[in-house]
């Protein structure tokens, strides 16, 4: 049998890889605007960090993590998400004490024993951001802001923000026992798994996507008819943001994130064209995280975006991953005599940063400009004998197909 990477895995690689490397540049440059600083955790963590930190009763705890006991036999988990690990580490490093107002993105991969099929993986990578320390609607619009930002400049736009509000945890209290109160008059008509849900985690039923419950559900008391003053106030405020920096949204009253430790805001950017995966990302508020995980009082919001959806939604709108962009010399041996003389030369130009490429394969004259195509490289410069007896080089521009000769001293000049 031949060896083929693991279900639910992927190999990243050609122009792919070009979209990847823009997006990623993308994220370093809006971060930057927005001033926040990169964060790298562990890619695996102990068990118990997800467990505190998610809830055991979400269906990424309950059915979708990659845990292990290693040789030591301590139970370990490769992170299913990244804001328990970094709330994790604020804590282990008491890192709030210092900076009060913290704000931090990270990139990188998550792993969760999902179904696999298109835009859902059993390893996918995220992008996200946390503000931390702050619990006004400012900080939340600010990750908002940031997430569109970042979403518009990698080029889409076939998207929707979704908004709504969890309010507080007594607010969520209230509604849980209304709601558990509806669903369970009401469970003979429900799937088996909402069923399961009205003890286990109610709120998820509202997410449900099968076709019997989505009809019970629209009967369903809402959330926003809870909402004490406070919530209310704090859901206004993000709203009347929103509307000054100029971004639009809807209200979606079902929204309500599958993980136990969002209050207040929630949020999720969706779009129609990926099927049934339609998040593209999603964050909200969530406040109780720090006390969860032994960390006191402190609120946050944050959001994460997963990279292989975004370029899915790149790719169905631009009907490709874009171009990748022309760059660099190709130098190119024109004959034995040169072989040596354009790998010295080939080093000079690398010395001062150019992308260069050689042949290894001491091919043809019109193999190595094939090469070149395919490389797509800016210049190809040839050196033959004539060339080497003269000091001099043959510099061709590949988008104007112009040639001419020039003294090798002078090539910096004409190339860089
Ligand atoms: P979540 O925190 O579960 O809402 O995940 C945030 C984002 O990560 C989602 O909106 C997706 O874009 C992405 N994501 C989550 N799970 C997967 C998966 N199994 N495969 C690919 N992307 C995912």
């Amino acid at each position: 049998m031949s060896l083929q990477a693991v279900r639910g895995t992927r190999d990243i690689f050609g122009p792919e890889m070009s979209a990847w490397h823009r997006a990623e540049q993308i994220f370093r440059s809006v971060t930057d605007a927005f001033s926040y600083s990169e964060f790298r955790t562990p890619m695996f963590e102990s068990t118990e960090l997800f467990k505190r930190g998610i809830g055991e009763d979400t269906d990424v705890v309950g059915k979708e993590m990659y845990t292990f006991e290693d040789r030591g036999g301590d139970s370990l988990t490769l992170r299913p998400e990244m804001t328990a690990p970094i709330v994790r580490a604020m804590i282990e490093h008491s890192y709030l004490r210092h900076h009060p107002t913290t704000r931090l993105w990270y990139a990188g991969p998550q792993f969760r024993y999902d179904r696999p099929q298109k835009g859902r993986y059993r390893q996918f990578h995220q992008f996200g951001a946390e503000c931390i320390g702050s619990p006004y609607p400012e900080s939340d619009v600010e990750v908002i802001l940031l997430a569109n930002e970042v979403l518009q400049r990698v080029g889409i736009t076939k998207y929707t923000l979704e908004l709504n509000s969890l309010g507080t945890a007594d607010v969520r209290l209230a509604y849980r026992t209304a709601l558990v109160e509806y669903l369970t008059s009401n469970a003979d008509g429900l799937s088996v798994d909402s069923q399961r849900r009205i003890t286990t985690n109610p709120l998820r039923v509202l997410d449900s996507k099968e076709e019997r419950d989505r009809a019970i559900i629209s009967g369903a008391p809402l959330l926003s008819s809870f909402l004490d003053e406070a919530s209310s106030a704090h859901l206004a405020a993000v709203r009347a943001l929103l509307d000054v920096a100029g971004v639009s949204y809807v209200m979606n009253p079902l929204l309500v994130r599958g993980l136990d430790y969002y209050n207040h805001t929630v949020f999720e950017f969706t779009t129609n064209e990926l099927g049934t995966q339609n998040a593209i990302g999603g964050g909200g508020r969530y406040d109780p995280l720090f006390a969860m995980l032994g960390g006191g009082d402190v609120p946050a919001v944050g959001f994460s975006i997963g990279i292989e959806r975004l370029l899915l939604l790149y790719e169905a709108e631009h009907g490709g991953w874009g171009e990748s962009s022309i760059n660099g010399v190709y130098v190119c041996a024109i004959g034995d005599a040169a072989l040596l003389p354009v790998h010295v030369l080939a080093a000079r130009l690398r010395k001062r940063g150019l992308h260069v490429v050689t042949d290894v394969m001491r091919r043809s004259v019109k193999a190595q400009m094939k090469d070149a195509n395919r490389e797509q490289v800016r210049w190809v410069v040839m050196i033959g004998e004539d060339e080497l007896a003269q000091g001099t080089a043959v510099v061709k521009n590949m988008e104007s197909g112009e040639q001419r000769t020039i003294a090798q001293h002078e090539l910096e000049s004409v190339l860089l």
